[in-house]
């Protein structure tokens, strides 16, 4: 039997697949996967901005912590001074004690966390400097996957229009047997190991019915009747 008008439109559409895959499939995943790399550069912004922003506080809460306790020391000193009572001017020398000593710690705790600042600024920096790269370079990917997208819809049409041309070439009585397989196996016209008596498309062993038919076949060039795997349909070669 003669297969190779049969064996032109499976190898055509082999080639229809491949690219109808890469749209469906593989383009939209590079393009989730960029976009996925962008995503995270910019988590990683919001993280450290989120850290240097409860730095900043936590240094704002005891740099205020140590204004208040200045406050207090003043406080005291003046009335101290204009008291004449002793025992009042005593209460406020040990109000005036215990802001001095809240106030040293304040300023302590205050430039601890003025420390803990700098790096928080800088791992903010360059978090943004990142964010910044990635989105140059996954603006080019982007690009590049348009630009792939363009060239491959227009080889699906250039080949879809050569597959209309070799489908005329095929005996009616396979492509309408192939085209309808088509829908539900691939590749459609496979291998018979002759042997082993086995189809290469679902690996069973057929019964020798099957390898007698082929060798059948392979004496008949001309007769355009197709042998079949009994199991998965697939035309055999
Ligand atoms: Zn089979």
């Amino acid at each position: 039997m003669d297969m190779q008008a049969l064996l032109a439109l499976q190898e055509e559409d082999g080639r229809i697949r491949d690219l109808q895959r890469e749209l469906r499939v593989l383009l939209p995943a590079r393009k989730s996967e960029a976009q996925a790399r962008l995503k995270t550069a910019r988590e990683d912004v919001e993280k450290a901005l989120q850290a240097n922003l409860a730095a900043q506080r936590e240094y704002e809460r005891f740099h205020r912590d140590y204004t208040r306790q200045r406050d207090i020391m003043s406080r005291a000193e003046r009335n101290a001074a204009m008291s004449g009572d002793a025992r009042v001017a005593s209460v406020a020398m040990s109000q005036h004690a215990a802001a001095s000593e809240a106030a040293a710690r304040a300023e302590a705790a205050a430039a601890e966390a003025s420390a803990h600042l700098t790096p928080e600024e800088r791992r903010l920096d360059q978090a943004r400097a990142f964010e910044a790269e990635e989105e140059r370079a996954v603006q080019d990917l982007l690009d590049t996957i348009r630009e792939r997208k363009g060239q491959v819809e227009e080889e699906l049409v250039r080949v879809q229009a050569r597959r209309e041309e070799l489908a005329k070439a095929v005996p009616p009585v396979q492509l309408k047997y192939y085209e309808r397989l088509r829908l539900t196996r691939w590749p459609c016209a496979v291998e018979y190991h002759r042997a082993e008596g086995v189809c290469s498309g679902c690996n069973l062993v057929q019964p020798h019915s099957v390898t007698q038919a082929v060798l059948h076949a392979d004496k008949t060039p001309n007769n355009p009747t197709m042998v079949t795997c009994p199991a998965c349909g697939r035309i055999l070669l």
